[in-house]
């Protein structure tokens, strides 16, 4: 291959990832699976690291994917939010794990927790009192969608302590709800929607907020944007504080300190990730100490102390580029 041929497959990539999540985040509705965008994401890493000379700021992987829609009002996020790296097998995790534990010799122990297939919110609070939520947008700027959230009985108007907080976690339609959405839309002769989390998002972006009740989403909280007001000082507490508050928290985080036990997480929610009401597409690793994952902090797009495992598609796609290029 040469560097000119190289270049130009560069940026065909680019500009297909940027067509490819317009439809999965703006319009919610993917022309391709995740599969063949996460294996052609890859390449265009493969292609950045052999080229960091080609790396522009408009690169999928310099950008939290997702666009405001006209309609809603803008949220700045003064901490921005994120989007996490991704392993595909668990050599590569082991690796990923290995080199923290090798720059940070500190690291005790990892929070593993299910990666919940939805969309991420941010939820404000003044003095305990839901004042604001918001999509996580292009990570700087979402949309406002309070009004929407406010329908979603999982969200509290009110925590059990005056607080302000701001808590982020993943909103998402448990597989009940997506089902029944779905019958209905076809008895309507309506499009259906590709997969729960599509469904999620675009019935979350409803300029009417009876739309949005009427899907009965779901949340669960993992985050917060400001570690400052928490009386803990691991992710795995910050779970249990969040439940205190009136969050509903996914439970079956697992604190673990190797990789054996990473393992069997994996291999577990491998096993019974049918059985669950709610869609999940991995497993997500996070140092579990706050303070140390503040040290070790973020790229422009990802946080650096964490991963996701990311489960194999249901059916396996062998081809890297699932399009024809028109040359
Ligand atoms: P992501 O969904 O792979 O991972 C980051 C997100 O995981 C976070 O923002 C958060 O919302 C979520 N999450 C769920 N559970 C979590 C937990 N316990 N802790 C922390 N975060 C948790 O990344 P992304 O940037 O939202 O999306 C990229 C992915 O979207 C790609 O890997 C691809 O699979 C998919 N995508 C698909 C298409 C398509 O055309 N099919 C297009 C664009 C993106």
């Amino acid at each position: 291959m040469t560097n000119e041929d190289t270049q130009e497959e560069y940026n065909r990539l680019k500009d297909q990832l940027k067509v490819w999540s317009r439809q999965y985040y703006n319009e919610d509705n993917p022309s391709v699976e995740d599969s063949v965008y996460d294996k052609n994401y890859r390449r265009l890493q493969e292609l950045e690291a052999a080229h960091p000379d080609w790396v522009t700021n408009d690169s999928p992987t310099q950008n939290v994917g997702g666009q405001t829609l006209p309609g809603f009002d803008k949220v700045r996020h003064n901490i921005p939010m994120l989007s996490l790296g991704d392993v595909f097998s668990e050599e590569e995790l082991h690796d990923f794990i290995q080199r923290l534990d090798n720059n940070y010799p500190q690291i005790k122990e990892y929070n593993c927790e299910l990666k919940i297939d939805g969309l991420a919110i941010s939820l404000r609070y003044e003095n305990g009192i839901l004042v604001q939520g918001s999509t996580r947008g292009n990570g700087s700027i979402g949309e406002d969608i309070t009004n929407n959230l406010k329908t979603i009985e999982s969200i509290p108007q009110k925590l059990t302590k005056p607080i302000n907080i701001e808590v982020r976690g993943e909103c998402y339609m448990p597989k009940e709800s997506f089902a029944r959405l779905n019958e209905q839309r076809e008895k309507n002769g309506e499009d259906v929607f590709a997969n729960p989390r599509n469904a999620a998002a675009g019935s979350l972006r409803q300029l009417d907020p009876k739309v949005t009740a009427s899907r009965k989403l779901s949340t669960f909280m993992y985050n917060v944007a400001d570690y400052d007001d928490l009386e803990t000082n691991s992710q795995s507490g910050l779970l249990e504080e969040l439940k205190d508050l009136g969050f509903t928290i996914n439970p079956t985080y697992r604190v673990v300190n190797n990789m054996n036990d990473v393992h069997d997480y994996i291999q577990h929610y491998t096993e019974i990730r049918d059985s669950l009401s709610y869609g999940i597409d991995g497993i997500v690793i996070k140092e579990n100490n706050l303070s140390l994952q503040q040290e070790i902090g973020t790229t422009v797009k990802v946080p650096k102390w964490a991963i996701a495992f990311k489960f194999p598609p249901e059916e396996v796609e062998t081809k890297l580029l699932d399009i024809e290029w028109t040359v």
